[in-house]
Parts: C-alpha cells; structure tokens; sequence
C-alpha cells in the first residue's frame, strides 16, 4: 500500500497538534539549577520563560534571564544569597524586571533594583518596566531649550539644550564627575528633576557626592541610583535602565528631567562580564557583539518630546573613561558615535590648573547651539577662534623670542581669557553674569588687568552683579531681553568699563600703600 502526500502531511498535522496539547499540561513553571556561580545560574526545565523575565529563586532573591539556549536558560542573579544552589528549584513569575517610579523618588537614594537604601522607607504607587522602546521619531521636537551647566566654558562653547545627550569624556581624575555634579547644582529652581546614577563606584565617593548635592541643596530635586563597584555585575548593567525608566515616568508627565550615568565604561565592563560568564562569543575586546546597542537603547531614550506627547525631556549625560586620551577606543568611540556631542577633559590642562579642564579643540555640541539664547551667542562668536589661535600661537611661540606685536597681543589677550574661564567647583554662574563676563573678553575690556588679579576681578565682578544696584538692573534687562541690542550693548559696556577703571584704580592704591607689585 502506498501513502499519498496529503495522507502524510494530515498525519504530521495531527501529531504536532496531539504534542502542543501534551505540552500545555507539562509544567514549564517550575525549573531546576544546574550550575551556580559568579552571579550567574543555568537553569533546565524552564521551556517557557521569555527574555528579560524575573525568576524566583526563593527567599527573596530573583535573576533575570538573560540567555535562552535550547536545554536550559541562562539567569543573571541579582543578590548573592548562600541558598541558592544546584538542584535548587527556581520559579517563574510571568513579569519583566520592573521599577517603583513617581515623586516619592525625589530626594532618595535607591539601588538598582529601585529599593532605597537610605535606611528610611519608601511606598511607591506605580511601576514600570525596566527595558523600553526609546520614543519614536513622531514623537520627538528638536531642542529648543537650553540646558544651561552654569559653567561659563561649557554654556558658551558646547551648550547643551534639553533632551540632548552630550557625553563627558576623558581621562581618569580629570573633574568629569564634577561638571555633571555642577550641572545637577545649577538646575536648582529651574524646575528640572535630577537622576545621578553611579555605576561601579567606590561607596565613600557616593556618600561624598550625596552630601555635597545635599549642602548645595541639590537633593530637593534629585533622585541618586547607586550600583556600587563590590555589587554583582548584573546590578552594575541594570542600574542606568532603572535610572532612565524614573526619568522616562517624570518625561511623561510633562517634566524635565536631568540623568547622569557615571560611568558608561564600568556598565559596558559589567556587561562583558556578564556576557563571558553567560558563555556568549566574545568580539572585540571581548565585549560581546552587542555592546553598541547596550548604550544606543539606553541613550536614545533620552529625548525632547513633542506638546502633543506631554511636552517633556530627558537630558542626558552620559560619562566616559579613557586610557591616556585615547578617543578611538573601542566604547569611547561607540558612544561618541550614539550622543550628540561630547565635553572632553585633558589631563594636561586640568594638571596645569586650567579647570574645569575641557579642552575646547576636541569639545563639540551638535544641537545645542540651536536652543542657545541670542544674547549669548552674540557674546561668544568670536571666542571659540580666539582660543584656537591662541593654542596655536602658543605652541609656536615657544620656539622663538621676538614676537611682532599682533601675536604678542593674541597671546596676552587669551591668556586673559583662560585665567577668566577659570571656574571653581561647586558654584555655577547664571547665565546674565555669563553674558557680562563674556561681553567683557569680547570687547577687550580686560586687557588692562593684571593676570594675577584676573580671579579677584572675577569674583568681585561677579559680587558687582549680584549684589549693586548697577549689575542687578543690567542682569535684569539682559535676562528679560534675551538679546543684546545697541542701547544695551552700549549701557554694559559703560557699566563694566567704569567697574573696570575703578578696579585697575583700587590695584594702584594697593601697590603704592603696600610698597610692592602683586
Ligand atoms: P574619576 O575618573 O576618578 O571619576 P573624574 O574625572 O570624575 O575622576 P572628579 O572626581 O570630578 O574627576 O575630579 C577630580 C578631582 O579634581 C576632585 O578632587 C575634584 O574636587 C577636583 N576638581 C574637579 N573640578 C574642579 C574644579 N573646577 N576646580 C577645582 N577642583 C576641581
Ligand atoms: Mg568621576
């Protein structure tokens, strides 16, 4: 007797559907540890669990699968609890990792699964996953408004706007942590919800931070997410996420939000990590393959949305450690690549005492310039050349002796402006004494002063401005106008010519009473 083909193909129908029944009754719920270590756990039996899934290993302690091979799934284990051992049993809980979000947040310090870990309580109304999708393109606006880091090089050079993600770059120890720890100090009354989240650092460092956003009244408006350098890498990989989904809750609801991750080394490290214990093929450097789209779906979730979508943002700034300067290594130059600009500290300037060190050659901000308001972009035209010459001038002038009057007039002035751009940590500037400042370089107003009194010109200056009649109305028109028209333009360059004059003054008094030249 022979079979006919549709006889043959009714028959494989039949017994696949017979097995998809026997399949449902088989419980696919419960599993078996295999192997236990380093974080990791392989567990057998669990033919249904779905990626990124929460399992339950008893007593409290969860993993998250993070691998599914054909026999078994490969979970990274958020605690190191002792009881979790081979044969142990392990269950499934239907849910993806998810984090307690809302207003509730503010002020506290939280781990990386969102428990708080400032030893006061914490209830939460709502949840939301960890892992998302960044929001689409329909749904974005251009920046349009700045985002301002008080720090006069920055806003002026490489502005940043909000929903912007502007890396901070550079080698270790050369004040990265500091210009986002000033940034998050600047936004006070601004109206912007901060996120610092510290991946792989040492725990005295955070507990430094936290009192200093503290002193500085930061912690009013910020929420801290620690997942410290002893912590399990699993913890290290999920700490941004869990930051960026609080952010994302405050961005839905119409806020604006600041979010620093410090650093993206550690978590790409964590990750590779992870990945080798997971037995994933290693690339190059021994990340796995897809430690691109590790930080392309973390920081495209930063963004600016439209009215029509809640009108809010999410502000990024993403940190990043190099060896010696080296931008072309592997992650540096892959979250180069995802952000839209980056702050790059130098060593050698931040050692000769140019701080904060960014090195204006290599900084660039590709969308920020845009939500720059007109006044001062009127004010610093000219400033990114000027310093570009004088780098230049600088290194050639070290070869020779007699320079002609220009290039010594070049070499004096950016002096000048270097030891004015000097700014110490911790005291952001509003942006009207910015302004002030940098018309005062842009007409040569400084030329007069001494170097070595350049930083008592500045403070007094900046005190000229906070505190007498004369600067608080001239910040007030410049903060109202958002532009610097002829009549104001003449009224601030009267103003700081007279103050000025009458410090060039007060150094002559000085030096005669003093009997010496300093
Ligand atoms: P790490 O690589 O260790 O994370 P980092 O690049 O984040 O270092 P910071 O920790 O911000 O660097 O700064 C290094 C040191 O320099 C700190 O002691 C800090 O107080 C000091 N510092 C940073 N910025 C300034 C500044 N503008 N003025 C004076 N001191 C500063
Ligand atoms: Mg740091």
């Amino acid at each position: 007797m022979s079979l006919k083909a549709s006889d043959i193909s009714s028959i494989i129908k039949k017994q696949i559907q017979e097995f998809s029944k026997k399949d449902m009754n088989f419980t696919s719920e419960e599993g078996q540890i295999l192997s236990v270590g380093d974080g990791i756990a392989l567990v057998s039996g669990l033919d249904k669990a779905k990626l990124g899934e929460l399992l339950d290993f008893g007593n409290g302690a969860y993993g998250i699968v993070l691998n599914l091979e054909e026999d078994a799934v490969g979970v990274a284990l958020m605690s190191s609890q002792t009881s979790i051992k081979e044969g142990g049993k392990v269950k499934r809980t239907k849910e993806v990792v998810s984090v307690g979000v809302g207003d509730e947040l503010i002020g506290r310090v939280l781990n990386a699964l969102g428990e708080p870990i400032d030893g006061k309580n914490l209830k939460t109304t709502k949840k939301r996953t960890v892992f998302r999708i960044a929001p689409g393109v329909m749904t974005r606006e251009s920046v349009n408004e700045p985002l301002e880091t008080g720090l006069i090089l920055v806003d002026s050079l490489v502005p940043i706007g909000k929903g912007q993600r502007e890396l901070i770059i550079g080698d270790r120890q050369t004040g990265k942590t500091a210009i986002a720890i000033d940034t998050i100090i600047n936004q006070k009354g601004k109206n912007v919800n901060c996120i610092y989240v510290a991946i792989g650092q040492k725990n005295s460092t955070i507990a430094q931070i936290v009192e200093r956003l503290k002193i500085a009244g930061a912690m009013e408006y910020t929420t801290i997410v620690v997942a410290g350098a002893s912590e399990l890498s699993p913890l290290q990989y999920l700490a941004p996420y869990t930051g960026v989904t609080i952010a994302e809750e405050w961005m839905e609801k119409g806020k604006n939000v600041l979010i620093v991750y410090d650093d993206l080394t550690k978590h790409a490290i964590s990750y590779r990590t992870l990945s080798l214990l997971l037995r994933r093929p290693a690339g190059r450097e021994a990340y796995p393959g897809d430690v691109f789209y590790l930080h392309a779906q973390l920081l495209e979730r930063a963004a600016r949305v439209n009215k029509k979508h809640s009108g809010g943002s999410i502000t990024a700034l993403p940190i990043i450690e190099t060896q010696s300067g080296d931008i072309s290594a592997y992650i540096p130059t892959n979250v180069i690549s995802i952000t839209d600009g980056q702050i790059f500290t130098s060593e050698s300037l931040f050692n000769s005492g140019q701080r904060p060190a960014v090195d204006v050659g290599f900084s660039v901000s590709r969308v920020g310039s845009s939500a720059q308001i007109k006044a001062m972009k009127q004010v610093t035209s000219s400033l990114k050349l000027e310093l570009s010459q004088f780098n230049e001038m600088q290194a050639f002038a070290q070869f020779s002796s007699d320079l002609d009057d220009s290039t010594k007039k070049i070499l004096e002035h950016g002096k000048r402006v270097y030891e004015i751009l000097k700014q110490n940590q911790y005291s952001p500037l509003d942006q009207s004494i910015q302004i002030v400042i940098l018309f005062s370089i842009k007409n040569k107003l400084i030329k007069d002063i001494p170097i070595e009194h350049m930083q008592s010109f500045k403070t007094k200056l900046i005190n000229f401005m906070k505190k007498e009649k004369n600067g608080i109305e001239l910040r007030k028109e410049i903060s109202t106008k958002k532009e610097i028209d002829s009549q104001l333009e003449k009224r601030i360059f009267s103003v700081i010519k007279d103050f000025v004059d009458s410090f060039i003054k007060t150094l002559g008094i000085f030096d005669i009473q003093s009997g010496e030249n300093n």
